[in-house]
């Protein structure tokens, strides 16, 4: 059954990258579908699993991630603005890892080249400011006050709210099997026995990418990340959990191995391993909790934060899409430049939704860029064979850890 409506962009997948997208597109006066295979927002994707995100200024990634930030930040408090239920909470990030150490390094750099307000901490004073960690004598901090936690499903919502504010339409449970260019150049998505027609497209389908664009199968990882929530433990009272006492941190425990976490309002603590997941693919993974799952991420917590997580409350087993290098694609397809599309995730991505979708907008409607997208090309996987981590700019760091 063809729709016979014909839409200047179709958006196939409406997680946070996408539902920018299709916001930007509506607000450019475009007349725009967004289509998901579930009802937005939903917990199936890597955008929806696990109610709160990191955000953080002090970017060690790379600095190249600056001018998106900048953007982000200004659309999250945009979005923000108004809203009974708040989407960012700036409790700060507290990161922690050796001296040397790929983290602190990155947020040095990133800090000082930007003029970044970064507050340098020594292990005592973590431990006396912060009492839920206790590192040792090797581990330094930097705590970045910008930074704090974003709020999934508000986040989404107004996301979305936007768009269709703007005029887009949202279709969900619409599952995409492909598209094909006409002659005419024209586009059609195809969805079981449905079509939808359209003169571009965006592809914003997560850990679902490698089926939908064959020229980015080849180079994303689709992992297995559990993500788990704890009652506080016996050292971590009211006094630990305080507000001014428990930021969001990202702690380098090992070299390249990195334990993340949130505080939870009023009382709780959210934890997760980042990287080190196991392989899978999207319509694959086991989304059972397995024991072992839960016992590696206390093994962490029972060396660097003794007895600071009781019982488990629950967990969610989500899904990263990682490309070699740990840095995003943002581009248009090599061969149908009608296409443009992004896997900005790799564990990082949701904070700078509102620059991706920016950018996918900007591509789509072959305007200049508002933000640089010269690192965040395909071309860099495809240029050669070399699948070490690479420098996007100067200094550029990768967080992928060795994967176990
Ligand atoms: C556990 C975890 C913790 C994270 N922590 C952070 C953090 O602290 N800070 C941060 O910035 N980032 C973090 N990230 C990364 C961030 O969440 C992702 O980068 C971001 O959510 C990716 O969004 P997306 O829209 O690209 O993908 P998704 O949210 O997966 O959206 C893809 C959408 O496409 C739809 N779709 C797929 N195939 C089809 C099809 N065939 N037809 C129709 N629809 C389709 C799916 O239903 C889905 O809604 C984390 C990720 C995970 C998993």
């Amino acid at each position: 059954m063809s729709h016979s409506k014909h839409w200047d962009a179709i958006v196939i997948g409406l997680g946070v990258v996408g539902s920018s997208a299709l916001a930007e597109l509506a607000r450019s006066g475009l007349e725009v579908l967004g289509l998901d295979r579930w009802s937005p927002p939903h917990p199936q994707g890597s955008s929806g699993g696990g109610d709160t995100r990191i955000i953080r200024l002090a970017y060690a990634e790379d600095d190249a991630y600056l001018p998106l930030l900048e953007l982000s930040y200004h659309q999250w408090r945009e979005l923000a603005a108004g809203r009974r239920e708040a989407i960012l909470e700036r409790c700060g990030c507290l990161t922690i890892g050796p001296t040397d150490g790929e983290l602190i390094a990155g947020i040095d750099q990133t800090a000082e080249r930007h003029g970044l307000a970064v507050e340098r901490l020594g292990a005592d004073e973590i431990a006396s400011r912060f009492p839920l960690f206790r590192p040792g004598g090797d581990f330094v901090g930097r705590l970045d006050p910008a930074a704090g936690f974003l709020r999934v499903d508000p986040a989404l919502k107004s996301l979305l709210a936007r768009a269709v504010g703007a005029g887009a339409e949202v279709q969900g449970g619409v599952v995409v099997d492909g598209w094909e260019r006409g002659e005419d150049g024209a586009l059609t998505v195809r969805a079981g026995d449905r079509s939808f027609h359209a003169d571009r497209l965006v592809v914003a389908a997560g850990a679902w990418m490698p089926r939908l664009l064959e020229p980015l199968a080849a180079h994303l990882d689709v992992r297995r990340q559990p993500v788990f929530w704890f009652e506080p433990g016996a050292a971590a009272g009211a006094e630990a959990l305080a507000p001014d006492r428990m930021p969001t941190f990202i702690w380098e425990h090992e070299p390249r191995r990195f334990v993340y976490g949130f505080p939870i309002r009023p009382r709780g603590l959210k934890i997760a391993i980042h990287h080190e997941g196991e392989a899978t693919t999207a319509d694959s993974v086991d989304r059972e909790l397995r024991d072992a799952d839960v016992e590696r991420v206390l093994e962490i917590t029972e060396r660097h934060m003794p007895g600071g997580y009781g019982a488990l409350r629950h967990a969610d087993v989500c899904l990263y899409t990682n490309t070699p290098d740990g840095h995003f694609v943002i581009d248009r397809h090599p061969e149908v430049p009608e296409i443009a599309f992004a896997s900005a995730c790799s564990g990082h991505g949701f904070k700078l939704a509102p620059a991706v979708g920016a950018a996918l907008a900007d591509l789509t409607l072959g305007r200049d860029c508002r933000i640089p997208l010269g690192d965040f090309s395909l071309a860099r996987l495809t240029a050669d064979s070399d699948r070490s981590p690479r420098r996007i700019r100067g200094g550029s760091r990768d967080f992928r850890g060795e994967s176990r």
